[in-house]
């Protein structure tokens, strides 16, 4: 999912290949959160290829696989979910159904609040470990990435013949990501940043070939307006500031009814800022200070 309204201005074939050992199958699933669906993407150049991602369900989505199974004469062996959203994981049954011959292994890392992810009957996920997990298959060697942020259960995934990342909802191919911890997913950027993609697939948009400069770029627009925050309390011209003590002064050019979703964005910043012991609470309230080294 990502965090607002957007244009649609990259219109994606619902089939494409991207490259020699990349083919991506869009979930049919557009929306205002979605861009034009979710990217789903066949890998490998052999018989049985890997899947990552699933689509949201949508009617039309299995022949869309069908058809490119077919005409690739191969099947899928794995599929690597990069988290749990529906719209990544609501596809899950209709490719297991696709299958005639063998079974299909689906791969995600565990969601640390909730014990029981279960997809259906007879469908179950095989959990990865946070150590790096390779998958190989003809043509293609993926590495998992355990990638949390966005969601704490979140995969990007290397795919080392092109060193390029499928960076599922982490990065998207335009606009920015939401993310439920902070801290965590700029954790998460700045280690996918090191690692120096050529490209990106992202779960949503087009590829992006100028990796590093979009995740630069993600990351440098969080710290500006993690700085402006910590300006703001640094000035101490109040004894604690709320998060949305801060939301007016630093979005006050910002039309007031949109103060409410900015506060809860300086808030992600007051968690991170706070589990990093640079702020902590003041004595009022949810107000918050630098801590005092
Ligand atoms: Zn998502």
């Amino acid at each position: 999912m990502r965090s607002s309204i957007v244009n649609m201005s990259s219109v994606l074939p619902t089939i494409e290949r991207l490259s020699s050992r990349v083919i991506r199958i869009l979930g049919l699933n557009p929306g205002p959160f979605t861009l034009q669906g979710t990217n789903t993407y066949l890998v490998g150049t052999g018989r049985r290829r890997i899947l990552i991602d699933t689509g949201e369900g949508r009617e039309g989505y299995p022949a869309l696989v069908k058809e490119v199974l077919q005409q690739q004469d191969c099947n899928i062996e794995h599929v690597l979910v990069t988290h749990w959203h529906g719209d990544h994981v609501g596809g899950i049954r209709d490719v297991c159904e696709l299958q005639t011959d063998d079974t299909v292994s689906l791969f995600k890392f565990p969601r640390l609040s909730t014990r029981d992810e279960t997809i259906g009957v007879n469908i179950s996920y095989s959990f990865l470990n946070k150590e790096e997990e390779v998958f190989e298959t003809e043509g293609a060697t993926l590495r998992a990435l355990y990638t949390p942020g966005h969601t704490d259960d979140h995969m990007a995934i290397i795919l080392e013949e092109e060193n390029a990342l499928f960076s599922g909802d982490c990065i998207l191919g335009e606009g920015t990501a939401v993310f439920e911890d902070l801290y965590d997913y700029m954790k998460s950027l700045q280690r996918l940043s090191a690692l120096n993609p050529t490209k990106i697939y992202p779960g949503h948009g087009p590829v992006v070939e100028n990796a590093k400069e979009v995740m630069e770029g993600y990351i440098a627009h969080r710290n500006q307006r993690e700085k402006q925050i910590l300006d703001v309390l640094e000035s101490g011209e109040q004894s604690g500031y709320s998060a949305m003590d801060l939301v007016k002064v630093i979005y006050k050019d910002t039309p007031e009814h949109l103060h409410v979703a900015a506060a809860s964005n300086v808030a992600h910043h007051l968690q991170k800022l706070c589990k990093e012991n640079r702020i902590c609470r003041s004595d009022v309230g949810e107000r918050w200070t630098v801590s005092k080294l």
